[in-house]
């Protein structure tokens, strides 16, 4: 069945059922569930909703196309993804709009998803060709040590909401280009994004099994079928270090292979020396990409004192100028949260801040009326155990916390169990590279507000995850090795 919808003017064309074994199937329940659209909380379309039957038959049929595609020649591997990447970029702006209407971000934001989903494909499609192995003699002399690498398997992959076409290709592509064959379980907020991949994936010429994507209004239920089906191999999963953790739990179960890219509380270190203009460019990039709703946003800004008030008067403005609406209007910055729960949390953690001391200089309003709206917000003189400090904000909201000196802004940038990304602003780049070393993240910002980049490793150390996706690295974690000792 397909969901054709006109968003503001413009056609869209989507699957809304299982895509499963290469074919477009209701769940096998007949059950469907609602995808809203959270600027306005109308109802987008309905989706079949995958049970564990579902779940079963679409780990079964990737199980079938494993051999298959497994067996593939990278290059012909490789032309399938390169010809998926083409027909996103062609058909880039029906992407971006089915983006904005499940998920609320704005146009620009979800434009620059598409571009960056589309190019996990094209690296892939690159990198798959490259799958080196080793051949060494032992230290002995007497034989020899080959190393190759062989595809993983069955792969199931869980994505969340707030890059619902970039979160599903970083894990598909890799996977795909490896040989491995995979069952995508998207975000049950935005399940139409990843049905349009599917159908991209299919018309670039994927064996039929190679991709099955079943959304699934009870994730728990589908999650935990797939993952104890024998033929599964690997799980990589994006999300938050909550649900994180109980899936490490299952998949201890079977002993899975397992990549998770989990929560983030990225501090944004701005030193005595920084170019402040600068700073706050990186600021609002990192802070106000995709509304704050994205794991690298900045949680915490930790200024000197000596340019704390000046940095915050400046990143208020900045932030203030910026068009809050319906993320299709043009000139829209910052689109609605992705959900009334979303919106809620926002708001207690900045009332928890205000309860705590902390001043309001600009926003700090959850607007009423329909839709999930919060105004882009800066608080300062915020007790550094506020809770809005210490979770994930996933929102428009800027807190900023002074120091003196800057072993103790990487005391508290470091005083948490995530760690996933970290920001510093200095002039000094000998100093930038000490701070980008001390503190514990998995990736560093020095002077940039982006990190971002399929061609770079990406993941976090500490409980922001295991393992890593982009660069060859992504590539490799749909590999086992195999050490063949030989004599002859
Ligand atoms: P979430 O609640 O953890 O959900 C992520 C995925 O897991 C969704 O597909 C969800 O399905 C599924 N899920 C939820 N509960 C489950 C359960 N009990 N068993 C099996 N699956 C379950 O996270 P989210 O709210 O969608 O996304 C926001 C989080 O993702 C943030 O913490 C953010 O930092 C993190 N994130 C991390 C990265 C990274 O690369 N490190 C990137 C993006 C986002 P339903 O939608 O049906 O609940």
């Amino acid at each position: 069945m397909k969901f054709t919808a006109m968003l503001h003017d413009y056609r869209v064309s989507v699957p809304t059922s299982l895509f499963i074994g290469g074919e477009w199937r209701e769940a096998a329940d007949g059950q469907r569930f609602e995808v809203i659209d959270p600027a306005n909380e109308s109802v987008l379309a309905e989706v079949s909703s995958g049970g564990v039957a579902d779940a079963h038959a679409a780990v079964a049929a990737a199980a079938t196309a494993a051999a298959e595609w497994a067996a593939k020649p990278p290059r012909e591997r490789s032309d399938v993804l390169m010809r998926a990447y083409n027909l996103m970029l062609e058909r880039s702006e029906e992407l971006a709009r089915l983006i904005v209407a499940e998920n609320g971000k704005a146009m620009p934001d979800a434009l620059g998803e598409v571009r960056y989903a589309a190019e996990f494909f094209r690296w892939y499609a690159e990198e798959c060709v490259r799958i080196a192995g080793q051949w060494h003699s032992a230290p002995s002399g007497a034989n020899r040590i080959l190393v190759t690498r062989q595809p993983i398997g069955v792969s199931v992959l869980i994505t969340p909401w707030n890059f619902p076409a970039a979160m599903a290709t970083r894990k598909i592509g890799p996977a795909l280009g490896a040989g491995c064959t995979v069952v995508l379980k998207p975000a049950a907020e935005t399940p139409l994004a990843a049905l349009w991949l599917a159908a991209v994936l299919e018309e670039a010429g994927v064996t039929p099994g190679a991709v099955n994507v079943v959304p699934a209004e009870r994730a728990g239920d589908v999650v935990s079928a797939m993952l104890s089906n024998p033929v599964v191999r690997k799980l990589s999963f994006t999300g938050s270090t909550e649900v994180g953790r109980l899936l490490l739990a299952q998949a201890s179960q079977r002993v899975l292979s397992c990549s998770m890219e989990l929560g983030g509380n990225a501090p944004f270190l701005v030193l005595e020396d920084a170019d402040l203009d600068l700073a706050v460019d990186g600021a609002i990039v990192a802070k106000m990409r995709n509304g704050g709703e994205a794991c690298t946003a900045a949680n915490r800004f930790y200024v000197h004192s000596s340019i704390s008030t000046e940095f915050s008067k400046r990143l208020a403005e900045a932030m203030g100028r910026l068009r809050v609406g319906h993320g299709i209007e043009p000139g829209v910055h910052v689109g609605p949260l992705v959900s009334r729960r979303a919106v809620t949390k926002v708001g207690e953690l900045v009332q928890d801040a205000l309860d705590r001391g902390a001043d309001l200089e600009l926003g700090g309003r959850l607007r009423s009326g329909r839709g999930y709206f919060f105004d882009p917000t800066v608080l300062t003189s915020v007790d550094p155990t506020a809770r809005v400090m210490v979770e994930e904000i996933f929102g428009p909201v800027a807190p900023v916390v002074p120091f003196e000196d800057v072993a103790d802004a990487v005391r508290m940038a470091n005083d948490t169990e995530f760690g996933l990304v970290g920001y510093v602003f200095t002039r000094d780049l000998s100093e930038g590279m000490r701070v980008a070393e001390a503190v514990e993240a998995g990736m560093i910002g020095v002077n940039r507000g982006l990190v971002s980049d399929p061609a770079a490793p990406f993941g976090g150390v500490k409980q922001s995850g295991l393992g890593r996706e982009g660069g060859h690295e992504g590539l490799l974690e749909y590999t086992e090795s195999k050490y063949i000792a030989a004599e002859w």
